[in-house]
This record gives structure tokens, C-alpha cells and sequence, in this order.
């Protein structure tokens, strides 16, 4: 039962990649980015705490989101697996997660790390348009990735979970080393 973690900078593919193979294996595609546009779009008391630090490109506070990934892998839908898009974000949520993990006994968790240069994400992420997507934004999320989520590399590379896959090539490319990775 696939259980898959993506990690990677903002605009390394992420997302789609995520979707695909969700739909491919027909389980949750679990994106905490998309769970908190829509309680902004829905204007819900998450969405009006977690709007001024989206629009910033800051993470949104730790508290906001524990709450939100436990009650969304509580979930029965996700016992036939789940593939978590931007959750864990930084090492406290990873051991939180860690623990989650434990606890609701999901076994066999892999991550896969897309790698992509700098400047080929700030050129996609331009090019995306999204609320969130100022070059100033941009910037920032970019730094927040470098400073709070890049330890997670090491966090997954020394529990022997962390996959990587060369990002930076044609989205078909991209999903068939996923493929291939995920199989071997
Ligand atoms: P994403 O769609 O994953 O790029 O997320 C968009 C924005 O949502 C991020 O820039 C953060 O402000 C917020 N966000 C998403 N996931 C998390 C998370 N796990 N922890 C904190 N903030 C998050």
C-alpha cells in the first residue's frame, strides 16, 4: 500500500506529480497548500489565520497545521494509502508526523525528493501565476524552503527513506524515473 512523502523546493512539480500518480493508484492526494487556499477561498477562522502568512511566502504556524494533517490521516480513505504534497514542512512537523505515523500504525512510508536548480524554479513559479506568486513571494518561500525544509533530507536520508529524482526534466520524464524509482 503506497504510502509516499514528496519533498522538494516550491515549483519542483510537486503537485502534479503528486496528483498523478494519487489518480494513477486511486488514493488521497493530500496537499496541505490546497487544503489551506480553500479555507482561505471559503473564508473559514483556518483560512483567515493562515492568510497573512501564505501571502507573505512564511509557513504557516505549526499549530494551524498538526491539527489539520491528524484529523485528514484519520481519515477512512486513507487506509488503502495516501501521497502527502508540502506536509511535512519542517523538522518539527516531520517528528510529529513520525509520531502520527506510529500511532494510526501506517507502515512503509517512502519519500521522494525532487531536485531542480534555483533558477528553473523561480522562472516556473513566475510563470504559474498564482496568488501567492510575486516574485518577492517567490523569493522568500524559496529561502523559507532552504532555511526549514532542506534539513528534512537529512531527517529522511538517515531513517533510509529518502528517494531523489532529477526534477528538472520534461513532465513525462519526471513521472517515468518516479515509476521507476518507486519500483526498484
Ligand atoms: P504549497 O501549495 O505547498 O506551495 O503551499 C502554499 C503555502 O501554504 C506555503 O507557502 C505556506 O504558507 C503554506 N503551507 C503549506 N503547507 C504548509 C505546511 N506544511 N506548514 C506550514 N505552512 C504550509
Amino acid at each position: 500500500m503506497p504510502r509516499l512523502i514528496f519533498l522538494g523546493p516550491p515549483g519542483a512539480g510537486k503537485g502534479t506529480q503528486a496528483q498523478n500518480l494519487a489518480s494513477s493508484w486511486q488514493i488521497p492526494h493530500i496537499s496541505t497548500g490546497e487544503i489551506l487556499r480553500e479555507a482561505m477561498r471559503s473564508q473559514s477562522p483556518l483560512g483567515i489565520k493562515a492568510q497573512e502568512y501564505v501571502d507573505r511566502g512564511e509557513l504557516v504556524p505549526d499549530s494551524l497545521v498538526l491539527d489539520l494533517i491528524e484529523d485528514r490521516l484519520s481519515q477512512p480513505d486513507t487506509q488503502n494509502g495516501w501521497i502527502l504534497d508540502g506536509f511535512p514542512r519542517n523538522v518539527s512537523q516531520a517528528s510529529f508526523l513520525e509520531q502520527l505515523l506510529q500511532k494510526l500504525a501506517h507502515n512503509g512510508v517512502r519519500v521522494v525528493n525532487l531536485e531542480v536548480p534555483d533558477e528553473v524554479l523561480v522562472a516556473r513559479l513566475l510563470g504559474r501565476g498564482r496568488q501567492d506568486d510575486t516574485e518577492e513571494v517567490i523569493r522568500r518561500r524559496l529561502e523559507v524552503y532552504r532555511e526549514q525544509t532542506l534539513p528534512l533530507i537529512d531527517f529522511y536520508s538517515d531513517r533510509q527513506l529518502l528517494m531523489s529524482v532529477n526534477g528538472d526534466q520534461s513532465l513525462e520524464k519526471v513521472s517515468n524515473d518516479l515509476h521507476n524509482s518507486l519500483e526498484s
